[in-house]
């Protein structure tokens, strides 16, 4: 893929599949912004390989997603990074990756676990997104990130997954309304991928994770690089006809 010397705000980029996307991304040309919750010395540590061993220009800014009421203190803080590294106030494309999890059956399921899994997970992509628009290129794109538990069920994932299924609606409705400006919006569905998301399941069930393995038709866990790269491309040229649409990048999981 070509240089593109465009810039990208990948939510969660401290860590896991953010990580990785801001690397694939930048081997590709992308300079990026990573935002992080708590662990500002791993976005450090990514700022600084993007530097080096990409050779891009890369900031991290401390994001809490689910904290709606602290975007414009956020977006004051984009502004500022955009204007001081790049003398732009604008960027290209949106990575709404961040995320946690929370494995709870229905009888378990608190309204403050619920809630704080709605905040996360969609309340705080909608409003993001609303507020990134205005200052995103035109012909740039939105990618977002769902998970294969929309297309089949696992126990413990009812409110998880259902979060995720609310994304992929509004990924299709962004495709048409951003659509006149040229930025498309497309989803990625990933399937098991060994991060620390999934470590706390896979240590405390081993079984777990073989079980997943044999499921999978390429026949293992996906790890991060498996995804960064996808990311990469919906964001690339050559991907410039894709829009509205989920892909599930699973290693072929239940097919
Ligand atoms: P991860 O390794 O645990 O990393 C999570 C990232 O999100 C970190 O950068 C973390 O920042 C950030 N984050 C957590 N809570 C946040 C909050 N309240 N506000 C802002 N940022 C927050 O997770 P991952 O596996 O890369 O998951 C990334 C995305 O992929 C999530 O949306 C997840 O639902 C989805 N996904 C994961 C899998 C999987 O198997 N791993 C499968 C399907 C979908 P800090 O480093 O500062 O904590």
């Amino acid at each position: 893929m070509k240089l593109n010397n465009k810039i990208a705000l990948i939510t969660g980029g401290s860590r896991g599949l953010g990580r990785n996307s801001a690397f694939r991304l930048a081997e590709n040309g992308t300079d990026v912004i990573i935002t992080y919750h708590q662990q500002a010395e791993a976005a450090d540590a990514v700022v600084k390989e993007v530097e080096n061993q990409f050779k891009r220009r890369a900031a991290a800014l401390q994001l809490d997603v689910g904290e709606v009421g602290s975007f414009e203190h956020f977006f004051s803080q984009l502004s500022n990074v955009l204007k001081d590294n790049w003398n732009t106030d604008k960027f290209d494309f949106l990575i709404n990756n961040a995320g946690i999890g929370a494995r709870m059956t229905i009888d378990q399921m608190t309204e403050a676990v619920f809630d704080n899994l709605f905040n996360i997970h969609f309340k705080g992509v909608y409003f993001l997104t609303q507020k990134a628009i205005p200052i995103m290129k035109d012909n740039g794109c939105v990618v977002n990130i769902s998970s294969g538990l929309t297309r089949f069920s696992m126990p413990s994932q009812s409110a998880y997954a259902s979060m995720k299924g609310a994304i992929e609606v509004f990924t299709k409705y962004i495709a048409k309304e951003l659509a006149p400006r040229g930025i498309r919006a497309n989803l990625v569905a990933p399937g098991a991928i060994e991060t620390d998301f999934t470590k706390p399941a896979f240590d405390a069930n081993p079984h777990v994770k073989e079980m997943i393995a044999a499921q999978t038709a390429l026949g293992r866990i996906g790890v991060p690089d498996d995804i960064g790269g996808v990311i990469a491309f919906l964001c690339s040229e050559e991907a410039r006809w894709v829009n509205g649409q989920r892909l599930e990048v699973s290693g072929g999981i239940f097919l």
